[in-house]
């Protein structure tokens, strides 16, 4: 009679291992076809090679028996090495963080040398590998866990645990077939046991090519966002971050009704830098003025690149008369001798104070106002408009 439950093996490990070379396959074709520059300082490139490497590498293993022991255990181990080695560089490549290369090349000359001399005895080359590959691959999940970026902490953490699980399954799995006995015909033993594991490791594959590839791809958008709110030159906030935090200070403001500030900044006759000394050298003014700017802030100050050569600073818990001492105290900073050759230049200041009712154009609106009067008035000075 059939038995309701059956614990025989589904798969056998030539047909895994085929189905690991066409998933490999696809995936490397698919990465080689979509490389573009940009992937150059995120490892997306070395984990290409790494798929490759990998996929070589089961095919070889799949045709063990069918090809000559140093091609399919020789070439195959050397393979896997290579690919093992290439995840490791190109993980720490994405993390920025350094690698130690002659361990790695060692690593890799010692399991080729293992899996040439065992040749036909796979067990014994998947034992020493079980606990060579384990421990790189329990360091690939540590490096991954730490310190994530904030953007990127959900996707990095699963890819992460992938590793810490494959860095203990490798050991224990090499643990286990070293108990049953290193000299067993390990293709065509049955899976049993070792199936679970088998389907982890397909799993695995596809976990983390994905995870990786998503990670790239977040990590950029990340970047291209931030760039779209920053100022190329100053390296400030520019306008189109002003106006996201403005409308969050306000709905802030209104709920808390602790004091708010907007101070706007106009450099005093900018056009006549650049038309003495250059545009270059006006450009270098606007930057060192950003940076003097920032520097005289405080923590929690938000400064912007309003355009051209106007700025705008939010600035939190900041009353009528606080503003007025930092406007004053941000005047003097800036109109600080410059260093060597670098033109002295002074900035108008005009606030104002946040009143229930207002909207960004009405206090925007004021502040100008109040910066229209200090040009008015002779420049390089401070004026407040209240509400
Ligand atoms: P005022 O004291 O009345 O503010 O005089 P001003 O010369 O500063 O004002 P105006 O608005 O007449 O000229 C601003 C100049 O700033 C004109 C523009 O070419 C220059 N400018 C704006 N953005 C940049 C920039 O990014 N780089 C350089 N080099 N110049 C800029
Ligand atoms: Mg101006
Ligand atoms: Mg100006």
């Amino acid at each position: 009679m059939r038995a309701w439950i059956s614990f025989e093996p589904l798969v056998d490990l030539r047909t895994l291992f085929l189905a690991q070379t066409c998933a490999l396959a696809a995936m490397a074709s698919m990465f080689w076809v979509a490389r573009t520059p940009a992937d150059r300082g995120n490892g997306l490139r070395t984990w290409t090679l790494a798929v490759t490497a990998q996929g070589l590498a089961y095919l070889l293993l799949a045709n063990a028996g069918r090809l000559p022991a140093w091609a399919s255990a020789g070439l195959g181990n050397a393979l896997g090495a290579v690919s093992v080695a290439l995840y490791f560089v190109a993980i720490r490549q994405f993390l920025g963080r350094r690698y130690a290369k002659p361990w790695l090349l060692a690593m890799i000359v010692i399991v080729t040398a293992v899996g040439a001399v065992t040749g036909s005895q796979y067990a014994v080359a998947t034992i020493f590998n079980g606990f060579v590959y384990g421990l790189l691959q329990l360091l690939n999940g540590l490096a991954l866990w730490q310190r994530p970026q904030a953007e990127l902490q959900r996707v990095q953490r699963v890819v992460a645990a992938c590793y810490v699980l494959m860095g203990l399954v490798l050991p224990l799995r090499a643990a286990g077939l070293l108990l049953a006995g290193a000299n067993i015909d390990y293709l065509n033993m049955p899976l049993t046991w070792q199936e679970p594991i088998y389907i982890f490791g397909f799993l695995f594959v596809i976990v983390t090519n994905l995870g990786f590839l998503q990670l790239c791809k977040m990590r950029a958008e990340a970047e291209v966002r931030q760039q779209a709110m920053t100022d190329g030159l100053t390296g400030l906030a520019n306008r189109r971050a002003l106006n996201d935090a403005m409308a969050h200070a306000l709905a802030m403001a209104q709920r808390s009704h602790q004091p708010y500030a907007v101070l706007m900044a106009d450099v005093d006759h900018f056009k006549r830098i650049n038309d003495q000394l250059g545009h270059r050298a006006g450009d270098e003014a606007l930057a060192a003025f950003a940076r003097r700017l920032r520097a005289a802030l405080r923590a929690q100050d938000l400064p912007f690149r309003y355009g051209g050569e106007e700025f705008c600073v939010l600035l939190p818990d900041t009353d009528a008369a606080g503003v007025r001492v930092l406007a004053e105290r941000l005047r003097a900073a800036v109109a600080q001798p410059a260093a060597a050759a670098a033109p002295t230049i002074t900035a108008s200041f005009g606030a104002t104070v946040w009143q229930p009712g207002d909207t960004a154009d009405t206090l925007l609106g004021r502040a100008d106002r109040a910066l229209y009067r200090a040009k008015a008035a002779g420049r390089d000075r401070v004026e407040i408009e209240a509400a």
